[in-house]
């Protein structure tokens, strides 16, 4: 039988992290989530707090740690702009401080380690769809910065650490995921576009609504970031993760008011500095390296995100929202 693994877990109270967490306890590891609970919340992991193979630490990843672990997955880091832009300057910190202290943990102990990276290292891109040798247009100075140039110098430290100290790395460059347990006041588009035509306020399109994003559900996203950790030693990304089916956000928003059947009207807002005007992954690396393709339709996972947010609004009109 094979041996229970100690997997830690950074930013593991997150939307991401949370199914992480599960989907790792349901294969028979024990699980160590660390969080100091900047975006993500006890509700999030409360379900697993009486498994004896769950554990949970309350720290911050720009200070050191020491923790005994067999892999590690690094997480920790707010993914939402309304969130990451609130204090850039710790945005940044968690980025490059979290993935050296991280980097040093999986080096002392002589574990794997998978950084979750993301397409913003891509920015407003040139090159579509993106394909992981595409070294990005991105601002270095502008509001998004702190989360992008983070995330790119996070990934020049992982492969830093592979060619100085032969760490075994895995970085995964995640695209826009959604999914039940996203905050309701995220600001991501997806959970605002369902709460708000949830609770019947008017959809906030930014620009023009013709800027596209490739959306993937939740558990896709999971199952490439776990087949990434078991690929063989060589595979060491950058690997994108993503569902190549791109939609505008008008797009977006027709498919959330007809399968919600709201009454919400459309209400155009002025476009963010430095939105990208498109992004869809080419996943020719995964699917080859990792035999990955995503399996849920857009349409299917929204249907199940929708059902999520309709039960916690009902709930959170008897006891306030879960935090
Ligand atoms: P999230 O904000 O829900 O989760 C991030 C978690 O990290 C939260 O639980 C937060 O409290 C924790 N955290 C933040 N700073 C920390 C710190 N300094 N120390 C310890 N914990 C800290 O976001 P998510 O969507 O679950 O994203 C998880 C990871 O995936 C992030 O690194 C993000 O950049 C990456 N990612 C996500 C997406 C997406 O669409 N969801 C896309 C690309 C990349
Ligand atoms: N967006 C929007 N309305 C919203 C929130 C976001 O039109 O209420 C747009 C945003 O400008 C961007 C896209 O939706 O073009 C995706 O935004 P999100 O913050 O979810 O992800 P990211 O920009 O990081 O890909």
């Amino acid at each position: 039988m094979q041996r229970r693994r100690r997997i830690l877990i950074t930013g593991g109270a997150g939307f991401l992290g949370s199914h992480l967490c599960e989907r790792l306890l349901g294969e028979g590891n024990e699980v160590i989530c660390l969080d100091n609970f900047f975006t993500g919340s006890r509700g999030n992991i409360r379900h697993l707090l009486d498994d004896p193979w769950f554990d949970l630490v309350r720290h911050d990843v720009t200070e050191p740690m020491k923790i005994e672990a067999d892999q590690i997955y690094n997480l920790a880091c707010p993914a939402s702009p309304v969130h990451y832009q609130r204090d850039p300057v710790q945005t940044t910190k968690t980025s490059v401080h979290g993935a050296i202290n991280v980097l040093d943990l999986a080096r002392r102990l002589g574990v794997r380690v998978l950084q979750a990276s993301t397409s913003e290292v891509y920015g407003d891109p040139e090159v579509h769809p993106q394909t992981e040798s595409y070294w990005g247009r991105v601002n270095p100075v502008g509001p998004r910065s702190c989360y992008d140039e983070g995330k790119r110098c996070a990934e020049t430290l992982f492969f830093d650490f592979n060619r100085q100290y032969a760490l075994p790395i895995k970085v995964a460059r995640i695209f826009n995921t959604y999914g039940p347990r996203m905050q309701p006041d995220d600001g991501r588009v997806v959970s605002n576009f369902i709460v708000q035509a949830l609770t019947g306020q008017p959809i906030t399109i930014f620009g023009d609504g013709s800027q596209t994003r490739s959306f993937c559900y939740v558990d896709d996203l999971i199952d490439g970031l776990v087949r990434l950790m078991a690929s063989p030693e060589e595979v060491t990304g950058p690997v994108n993760i993503g569902n190549p089916s791109e939609f505008s956000m008008l797009e977006l928003a027709d498919q959330v008011i007809a399968l919600t059947g709201s009454k919400s009207a459309i209400q155009f807002r002025p476009l963010p500095q430095d939105d990208p005007r498109q992004r869809q992954p080419d996943i020719a690396v995964a699917r080859a390296q990792l035999g990955w393709v995503p399996q849920v339709p857009l349409a299917t996972g929204l249907e199940r995100t929708i059902d999520y947010f309709r039960q916690l609004l009902a709930d959170a009109t008897h006891d306030g929202l879960p935090r």
